[in-house]
């Protein structure tokens, strides 16, 4: 454990200390696995996290830099996924010592890759409303149900689960976060391919699944207001442009089975652009912008006046969107905050991954009608085209529809900033008070 780290307190500090111990501690020739054991176990996996949860606990700006500085110096990068960015902030808020001894090591150390059991077919926007039920029977609770939606599902070995304990009691309050272990006969996980190509979401059938009454976080019937700290993990992360689940290129866990390869494997060569993977399947902010702009510079568009004017658009939304963190961060530092800023963040991410799609397909042109769907494909398009950012452009432009809908719909973010910031009135509605099993369903 590092909890007897100090917080660095400037960023030169942060620099150094992060520098020192990189150049005493990365060797390319071990394994993934013994790599992300010293850098978890160090607190720079994941510094946001706090001293008690394996974590430093820096602000998201100096931990994305961190995860930039891992990256520069030429190490494999944290585990990504969603275990970072969600499962382990969750259980290190709501979660006992103990709970976060358990699920916390394996995910800062790449050991258990986890997935986010929410979504349903018939509760996306209106997540309160979820049927999956958890009977309680004894040490455990038996679990039926369907989710849909669970990126990366196929790969994880815990599952970020929200089922409905109690029936009896208005629909926030019956229902529970469990850390469910995805390796059991009762949890069925099924790909969905993409318009891209990927397979990367799941629908997950759970037919008698276990959990254990150890396995809540948080406690009985407050699954509401845990995953709402998941939600608004994943809401601040996204709007960051990724935040800390962008990792190196190696997955973690047991199942995609790289813990045992080289680590030096999975980072750029010298010279190379660093290997960072994103969960929005695109370029992020500030870095859209330059690399969009050494396109359009490459191929002559960028004398194009309408699209140097969009390139400008897109670098000052980068620009905005890191000085509002800063905002939030200075808020935060001295005891405040800054209502609605992390769903400001979401829906200003919405649109600058339509701006980035729009922009990118400009840029290639007709290339933009070429999409490569397997890794075979991908060679022969960049062959074709001579461009290898060419299908980049049209995976981010295909896959854009998604980051507006996942952790939220735009239309719900501007619900929430309405009702919580504005303090406009809410839409009438007796949820709050009539018990789940009492409210109207769907046939
Ligand atoms: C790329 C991607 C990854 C995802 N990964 C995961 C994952 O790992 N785990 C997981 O659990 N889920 C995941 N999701 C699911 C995601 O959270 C849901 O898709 C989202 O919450 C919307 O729910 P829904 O699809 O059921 O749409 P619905 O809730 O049915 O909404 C349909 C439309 O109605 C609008 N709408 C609904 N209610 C209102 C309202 N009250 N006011 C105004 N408009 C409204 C919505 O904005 C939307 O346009 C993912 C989704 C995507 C696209």
């Amino acid at each position: 454990m590092t909890d007897t780290i100090t917080p660095p307190t400037s960023s030169d500090e942060l620099v150094d200390e992060l520098r020192t111990w990189l150049e005493e501690n990365w060797d390319p020739d071990i394994t993934v696995g013994e790599w992300w054991q010293r850098l978890g176990l160090s607190g720079w996996a994941a510094p946001i996290l706090p001293t008690n949860a394996y974590g430093k606990g820096l602000g998201r700006n100096d931990a994305v830099k961190a995860q930039s500085m891992i990256a520069e110096f030429g190490a494999l990068g944290a585990p990504g996924g969603l275990g970072l960015l969600l499962a382990a902030p969750t259980i290190a808020t709501h979660g006992t010592q103990e709970q976060i001894d358990l699920y916390v090591r394996d995910i800062v150390t790449g050991v258990k890759a986890w997935c986010q059991l929410f979504s349903e077919p018939g509760a996306g926007s209106d997540l309160a409303g979820l049927t999956t039920r958890a009977v309680e029977d004894g040490d455990v609770w038996v679990v039926n149900g369907q989710k849909v939606w669970t990126s990366m599902g196929s790969i994880a070995d815990m599952g970020m689960l929200i089922a409905r304990t109690d029936v009896d009691v208005p629909k926030h309050q019956g229902i529970t976060w469990f850390a469910c272990d995805m390796h059991q006969d009762g949890i069925d996980v099924r790909g969905l391919r993409e318009m891209t190509g990927h397979a990367m979401f799941n629908e997950v059938f759970i037919s008698d699944a276990h959990v254990t009454t150890d396995s809540i976080i948080g406690g009985k019937n407050n699954g509401w207001a845990v995953a709402n700290t998941t939600l608004a993990y994943e809401r601040s992360g996204l709007g960051a442009g990724g935040g800390s689940a962008a990792g190196g290129m190696a997955m973690p866990g047991s199942i995609a089975d790289q813990l045992g390869r080289r680590a030096g494997d999975f980072v750029a060569a010298p010279g190379e652009a660093p290997k960072v993977r994103r969960r929005a399947g695109g370029p992020g902010g500030g870095g859209s912008a330059k690399l969009l702009t050494d396109m359009a510079r490459g191929n002559g568009k960028l004398e194009d006046p309408t699209i140097r004017q969009d390139l400008m658009r897109l670098h000052t939304m980068g620009e905005l969107a890191k000085y509002n963190n800063l905002r939030l961060k200075a808020a935060k530092a001295a005891g405040k905050d800054i209502p609605g800023m992390a769903n400001l963040s979401k829906l200003a991410m919405s649109d600058m991954v339509r701006l980035q799609r729009d922009l990118g397909l400009r840029i290639i042109g007709a290339g933009g009608t070429l999409h490569a769907y397997t890794e075979e494909q991908r060679k022969s398009l960049d062959a074709a085209t001579g461009n290898p950012f060419n299908g980049m452009i049209t995976g981010s432009a295909l896959f854009a529809q998604g980051p507006p809908i996942y952790g939220g719909t735009d239309q719900i973010q501007r619900n929430i900033i309405g009702e919580r910031t504005l303090g406009l009135p809410k839409e009438p509605n007796n949820d709050k008070v009539v018990p789940f099993s009492e409210l109207p369903k769907n046939a």
